[in-house]
């Protein structure tokens, strides 16, 4: 990305001979060494490249990179110019203006021509260029400026990363145990015996057994895992005011996937009559009615879970004495509108998580992570002895170099990131295939993501990072079912344990539930294993 424009600059009074022999010397400083400043390769820094003197003007061609951009050089230059002309000669500046700027990308993006600044788009070559307004110097100062230069940078680091969304890395897998991989999908199982009943696209209800189940491995993970390492248990709001998403970067990122709530218009039920009336003679009701008597949405469904961690502590300043906070969330389920990836209960629209935060300073949020981490693989690999694997993904926001070729390079997991944890299923095909494994969980070190934006504070002015790991629990029982099955002879021992320390609660069966003869018969062999 390359930025050019004119910058004028025009003085209180004209400029003669002297003044221009300095001006000159000035302009060779600038483009030797203040200029570079701050940058290490010459495509970063900025330049003049020719000027010329009217009167009182001084019009300076400048080209700019990527780290010191136009209204940094811009302000530099007036800078040097002020700080040596106005002293010696008695001269000030009563004006600058860059006109005529140019982004040159090297990617083709597009950008919303509704935006501040944003004049016109054209490509040339397959290159964009995007030409802004004439800008001044407050509009170089303003927040909305710097934002909008942010937004053409990330637009062209996220064409060169070629749509994909992040980087994987193999970090770390288990030995291959599996010898006779299990063909069924245990979705379907679990849906075949009437442990779950789907009630709409993506959403299911988990009948007593299931939950259960799901409820002794929730019990087992927060054992085993989340309370040694000494986290308390807090109850998070699910739905969220739009304000926060903006703040933690979810409207801007996932806004796709995204699920929205509205309040009703009014609270008055006579206002509501003639839908009330249509309801009651058609017996139906039309969403593009409903929508009339509904305000526009004002809150997001819960998407990431800890996204409450980071407003509680938004401008607050917390010391030594608390930190590192260590909180976990289990109150609720998270809503993720998938499309069409929906499968079973192992990809839904609504889904449950334990969802574990940390807030604390930068080696007390690595620490953490690593004992968490260390939790996690014995969790995986002794506690419910999985065939897993960890990788460290890269989201493009987080690439530093902004470059997509596949790197041979040492991985620093010590910087924030995030690591996944995958296990095989094998119902859906041999372990050496990438798509057969399932993302049962993760851990991410955000660095100052969230403190930044929510102003969370350290009373010494130190750094404050967070953390957050999701335990999605649909997802480790489908890992579980999927190598192990339904046979409770197979199940991890401390597992079984956990699963009878309560009697098991009825299956629910009548005359047309569950809805197959076959899966009727399924329950009842499963079942048999389920006395004690
Ligand atoms: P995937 O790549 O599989 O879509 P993700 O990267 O979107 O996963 P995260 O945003 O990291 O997942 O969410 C954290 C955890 O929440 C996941 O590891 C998983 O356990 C769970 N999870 C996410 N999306 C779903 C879903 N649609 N259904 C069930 N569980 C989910
Ligand atoms: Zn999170
Ligand atoms: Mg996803």
């Amino acid at each position: 990305m390359i930025f050019t424009g004119t910058l004028e600059i025009t003085f209180n009074k004209p400029l003669n001979n002297e003044m221009v022999n300095d001006i000159v010397k000035l302009i060779e400083f600038l483009n030797r060494d203040y200029l570079k400043r701050g940058t290490r390769k010459a495509e970063e820094a900025a330049s003049i490249k020719e000027y010329k003197i009217n009167s009182n003007v001084l019009i300076i061609k400048i080209e700019t990179g990527s780290k010191v951009r136009p209204d940094e050089a811009s302000l530099r230059i007036k800078n040097v110019l002020a700080s040596n002309l106005g002293p010696k000669y008695k001269i000030g500046i009563r004006n600058l203006v860059l006109k005529d700027v140019k982004v040159i990308m090297e990617s083709k993006i597009s950008i919303s021509l509704k935006l501040p600044f944003v004049k016109n788009i054209t490509v040339e070559d397959g290159k964009n260029l995007i030409e802004l307004s004439e800008l001044h110097e407050d509009d170089l100062r303003k927040p909305v400026f710097l934002r909008l230069i942010r937004l053409i940078e990330e637009k062209e680091k996220r064409a060169k990363w070629g749509g994909k969304a992040e980087h994987w890395t193999l970090i770390k897998s288990s030995r291959i145990k599996i010898e006779k991989p299990i063909s069924e999908d245990p979705n379907k199982i679990l849906e075949d015996i009437g442990w779950i009943k789907r009630m709409s696209i993506g959403q299911w209800l988990f009948t007593p057994p299931l939950t259960h189940l799901i409820n002794a491995l929730k019990k087992l993970f927060l054992d085993e895992v989340v309370k040694p390492l000494g986290f308390q248990e807090a109850i998070f709001p699910k739905i969220y005011p739009l304000e926060v998403g903006l703040k933690t970067g979810h409207l801007k990122g996932v806004i796709n996937s995204m699920m929205f709530a509205s309040l009703p218009k009014s609270y008055d039920i006579s206002e509501y009559e003639e839908l009330i009336d249509y309801m009651y003679v058609m017996d139906e009701i039309e969403p593009e009615e409903l929508q009339k008597y509904l305000k526009p949405p004002t809150y997001f469904l819960c998407f990431a879970q800890c996204e409450p961690f980071y407003w509680f502590f938004e401008n607050e300043i917390v010391d030594d004495s608390i930190l590192p906070v260590k909180w976990y969330d289990m109150s609720g389920p998270s809503y993720r509108w998938e499309a069409g990836g929906i499968h079973g209960i192992e990809r839904v629209i609504e889904f449950h998580r334990i969802e574990v935060v940390w807030l604390g300073k930068p080696e007390q949020v690595i620490d953490v992570r690593n004992k968490l981490l260390e939790g996690y693989e014995k969790f995986m690999d002794q506690v419910l002895d999985l065939e897993w694997r960890m990788a460290w993904v890269t989201p493009w926001f987080y690439e530093q170099s902004g470059t997509v070729e596949e790197e041979e390079r040492e991985i620093n997991i010590n910087v924030p990131g995030t690591i996944d944890f995958e296990a095989w299923l094998p119902y859906r095909g041999p372990r050496e295939d990438n798509k057969n494994w399932l993302e049962i969980g993760n851990i991410s070190i955000h660095g100052t993501k969230f403190t930044e934006p929510f102003k969370v504070k350290h009373n010494k002015g130190e750094t404050l990072w967070t953390g957050c790991s999701g335990f999605g629990t649909e997802r480790w029982l489908i890992a579980l079912l999927a190598q192990k099955g339904f046979d409770i002879d197979n199940w991890p021992k401390k597992f079984v344990d956990y699963v009878k320390e309560t009697p098991f609660p009825q299956s629910i069966s009548t005359v047309s539930y569950p809805k197959t003869k076959e899966g009727k018969v399924l329950l009842d062999k499963i079942l048999s294993k389920f006395r004690w």
